[in-house]
């Protein structure tokens, strides 16, 4: 469980460790944040870590202030989590489309690229639809998520941990899921996936101002940093 300041002020530093300090995103970070932040306190994904659920590493981890969701629990509590617990808070098994057009598109895109339907993933979101009890519908839609993370866990051990999970947080299916509004995008980050907004490119290179290329900025930097001293020694 975390307090909105915390969240606010973890994430801002997430940010920054990579900048080494406050650079022009930073404002627009804290801006959303607030906006999107209206509780006091939120509990967060290691809160739901007995699931064992692997988190999004990338979208989410990059643009957390767009990407991550606030999810209202059937407890009435919020939780402040990424787009893996999400699914799972709310059961969901399918991404969703925003517009059918999208939809549309999808396919098309598929088909192109011969991509097929994974039978597995069909099954298990046909289950969980279908699916009579909270037990029931907890089961595959934990299936579902081990599957997409390609995690082996028996059947059998999986269905003994459900009565246990239905009393925990998360146990019964969440109220609603809040994502944001972001900003137009004007395309995909090839580094970390991540929707590219006008607001979050970095003024000087025009890169994606996200972790990954940071990351490997802060790399490269130290790289010829070294080679220089080593030329001049
Ligand atoms: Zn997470
Ligand atoms: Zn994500
Ligand atoms: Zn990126």
């Amino acid at each position: 469980m975390k307090t909105r300041t915390q969240i606010i002020d973890q994430t801002l530093e997430d940010h920054e460790a990579t900048t080494g300090g406050p650079d022009a995103y930073s404002p627009i970070i804290k801006a959303e944040l607030i906006k999107r932040l209206s509780e006091e306190t939120y509990l967060t994904c290691s809160d739901f870590a007995h699931f064992g659920v692997k988190c999004c590493d990338a979208a989410c981890e990059s643009e957390p202030h767009y990407e991550m969701s606030d999810v209202i629990l059937a407890d009435d509590r919020h939780a402040w989590v990424c787009c893996k617990i999400c699914d799972l808070l709310i059961r969901r098994t399918k991404e969703p489309y925003d517009d059918p057009e999208e939809e549309k598109e999808e396919k098309l895109w598929r088909e192109a690229f011969g991509l097929k339907p994974d039978p597995v993933e069909e099954e298990l979101h046909e289950a969980a639809i279908t699916a009579k009890s909270d037990g029931q519908k907890l089961f595959y839609c934990l299936r579902y998520s081990d599957h997409k993370a390609g995690k082996q866990r028996g059947n059998k051990r999986l269905k003994a941990l459900i009565p246990q999970f239905l009393n925990l947080p998360g146990g019964r299916p969440a109220k609603a899921c809040i994502a944001s509004v972001p900003p137009r995008s004007c395309g995909c980050c090839l580094q970390c996936g991540a929707s590219i907004f006008k607001e979050n490119l970095n003024s000087e290179s025009g890169d994606h101002n996200c972790r990954r290329i940071r990351e490997h900025r802060a790399q490269w930097k130290n790289e010829s940093d070294r080679r220089e001293v080593t030329e001049t020694e």
